[in-house]
Order: C-alpha cells, then structure tokens, then sequence
C-alpha cells in the first residue's frame, strides 16, 4: 500500500471511532508501520501482517486509549511488545511521558529505532520484567497511570501493575470479551492490593466483516500498595492471588 493510502484509510478508521488525528499523527504512524514491516521480518514483533489489519488491530485499537486517558502526564506501559499501546500513545500524545518497559530486550531495540526515526523525546525504554522493576525506588508509585494489553490474565496483571501506579492513579488495561469472566476471578487481587474498578469502557471495531468486542478496564488506586507485592514470578505463579 502506498504511504498516501495507508495515511486515508488510517484516518477514515479513526473518524469511525471518532478519534480525532492529525496529518502529523497519520505520518509518524505510517513510518512505524513501515519500521514494524520491515523489522518484523527478522524477529517476531507482530502475527498481523496486512496493513489494513495494522491500522484497526493495532493502531485504533490502541488509540481508543484516547478516550480515557485525561490529565495524566506521566504514563507506563507494561508488557509493550512492538509498542502497543504505548508508542502508538506516545505519538499521539506529545505532552506526556511514556515509559515502555517489556522483559524481551529485542523487541526494544525496534522501539528505540522507532523513537529514534521520529525524534520523540517522550519515550523512555525499560528492560525487566514487571514485578522486579517494580520493587525498585524509581519506578514504585511513581506513575499517573499504566496501560497495558495482551500481558496476562487479571489477576496477574493486577500484581505486576499496581505497584507502579501513584496513590490516586489509575490503571488502563484493554481486553478482549473475557473480561468480565476476569474480574469475577479478581475479586482477591482487587481487595488484597487495595484497588477498586472504576469502570470499563466496552467498543467494538469490524474488519473483513468480522466484529471485534473489546473494552479498557480502568482500576482506580487510592491507597498505596502493601509492600510484600509484586511478589516473585514462581510466587505469582504457584499462587495467584
Ligand atoms: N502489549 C503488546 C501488544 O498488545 O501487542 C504485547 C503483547 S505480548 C502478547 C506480551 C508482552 O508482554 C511480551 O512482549 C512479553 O515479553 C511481555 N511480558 C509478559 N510478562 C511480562 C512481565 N512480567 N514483565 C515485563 N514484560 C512482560
């Protein structure tokens, strides 16, 4: 697909989701499609391939963030993979910090290039794993908000995220139609690291004719998290809360 149509048919996905994008916005996007084709051909980023399927699968998907995300300024994504959502954020929202932080080093060196290629000052890379960075001084309660997709089931991801999170933030998780089957096994988690769901936000996205269900999880942190969590990976395994 020429960069001209990637750039229209881009914008047309957002109108119908009513995201409101810039040229600037569609142009740095379609050099991260160009960087994400082209590295996912010597390492595994990304199963979607076509750039249609890129554009709504991830690029919307991932911008649908957008409509929940408010005055917080300083923001982490856990288990960013290829960036998503939080590269694809971070170029929407310039004013606001990103840090990026995923256990698998390669997959940050593509996102280092990517910051690299389009010159955003905004994005900060993290190597290690969620419930070890969390643990330590410059990342405990330090963050407005997370946001996290596809990392692991609730109440998992609950241990790994809410330690980043200040007291009086939040955190955004996208999930699929499992989510409330989810929440129904988190209610532990919820009262055992002292969090409370705000709301959950539900859209649905269609391509080649096939409807997606999807919604953002908005947990709200009023109390600070005791300081036996995370625990270890072998803990939160053996014994998820
Ligand atoms: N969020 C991306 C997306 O939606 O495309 C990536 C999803 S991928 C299925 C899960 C990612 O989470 C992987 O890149 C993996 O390395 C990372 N991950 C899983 N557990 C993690 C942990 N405990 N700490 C840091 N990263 C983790």
């Amino acid at each position: 697909m020429k960069s001209e149509e990637f750039i229209e048919l881009l914008c047309k996905e957002c109108e119908k989701q009513d995201i409101q994008l810039t040229e600037k916005h569609a142009e740095k996007l379609n050099v991260y499609k160009d960087l994400l084709i082209e590295w996912n051909e010597k390492m595994n980023l990304t199963a979607i391939v076509d750039e249609h399927e890129i554009i709504v699968k991830h690029f919307v998907d991932c911008l649908m963030c957008t409509k929940v995300i408010k005055d917080e300024k300083n923001i982490i994504d856990i288990g960013t993979g290829a960036g998503f959502p939080g590269m694809v954020l971070a170029i929407y929202y310039e004013d606001k910090e990103f840090t990026l932080l995923d256990a698998l080093n390669k997959r940050l060196i593509f996102l280092q290039e990517v910051a690299n290629k389009l010159d955003l000052k905004n994005v900060h890379i993290v190597h290690g794993r969620a419930e070890e960075e969390a643990r330590k001084e410059e990342f405990r309660e330090k963050f407005d908000a997370t946001v996290s997709r596809a990392v692991a089931q609730l109440p998992i991801l609950l241990e790994y995220i809410s330690p980043f999170v200040k007291v009086g933030g939040k955190s955004i998780i996208m999930k699929g139609d499992s989510v409330q089957e989810e929440i129904k096994l988190s209610t532990n988690a919820l009262n055992v690291l002292k969090l409370k769901i705000n709301r959950c936000f539900e859209y649905v996205y269609t391509i080649n004719n096939e409807d997606y269900h999807r919604n953002i999880l908005i947990i709200q942190k009023n109390m600070c998290t005791p300081p036996k969590y995370p625990r270890n990976y072998g803990q939160i395994k053996k014994k998820t809360l």
